[in-house]
């Protein structure tokens, strides 16, 4: 008799045990492999989505190039990049500097002159050095590249000269980052050409005796 109280005990434990296993251990388990999996999953989306959400557009894309580029400006007037693309391929790229082998403003200082307008309005200019979309328009006639349809990025609204050289050698569209303080005269001359002029931030770029 003993033996079998013992039995029966022995099997009211197993019994027991078995039972916290299937109704608290097993679901317990399950419930928490699940819970990870659910939680590593949306981490990885979230990581993903944080990604795409993070990923620049074509204009924010290149004209992030562009102020890489402008860094290497040796004027600090006006320091700005430019870049030229056709089918959102770079085909070439400038920066303000002085012509080839020549002194840089930050070793021989500027070359200022002023240019006084008819209505009297005196304008102070850095001669020594030429612009970024000149370099870069140069850049393309050294190594043969046509123009022909393509979209220029510049860091502000170009100049008149920079102007009439976008006109002459075909590009159809220009992206600058910000307005040029002078700009009036040029966004005429795009408009005249049938070039069409995006300004992407409503600032104006600033610097020394600038007019
Ligand atoms: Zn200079
Ligand atoms: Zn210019």
């Amino acid at each position: 008799m003993p033996f079998c109280a013992e039995k029966v005990l022995y099997n009211l434990h197993s019994r027991l045990a078995m039972s916290i296993l299937i109704i608290y251990i097993f679901p317990t388990f399950c419930f928490v492999f699940r819970a990870e999996r659910f939680i590593f999953r949306s981490i990885a989306w979230n990581h993903n989505m944080k990604n795409k959400s993070e990923r620049p557009s074509w204009d924010q894309y290149f004209i992030g190039l562009v102020d890489e580029i402008a860094k290497r400006a040796t004027c600090d007037r006006g320091q700005s990049g430019c870049i030229i693309v056709r089918d959102k391929r770079i085909l070439c790229s400038g920066y303000v500097g002085s012509l080839p082998g020549f002194p840089h403003c930050d070793e021989a200082g500027h070359l200022m002159k002023k240019i006084i307008d008819d209505d009297g309005t005196t304008r102070q200019h850095c001669l020594r050095t030429i612009h970024a979309e000149q370099n870069a328009i140069c850049q393309a006639a050294r190594y043969g590249i046509s123009l022909e349809g393509t979209t220029l990025y510049c860091s502000m609204e170009p100049c008149r000269v920079c102007t009439q050289l976008i006109i002459s050698c075909g590009i159809k569209k220009v992206i600058a980052k910000k307005k040029y303080h002078a700009g009036q005269e040029s966004r005429e001359l795009l408009h005249q050409a049938g070039i069409e002029l995006v300004v992407l931030l409503n600032e104006t770029e600033n610097y020394d005796n600038q007019s």
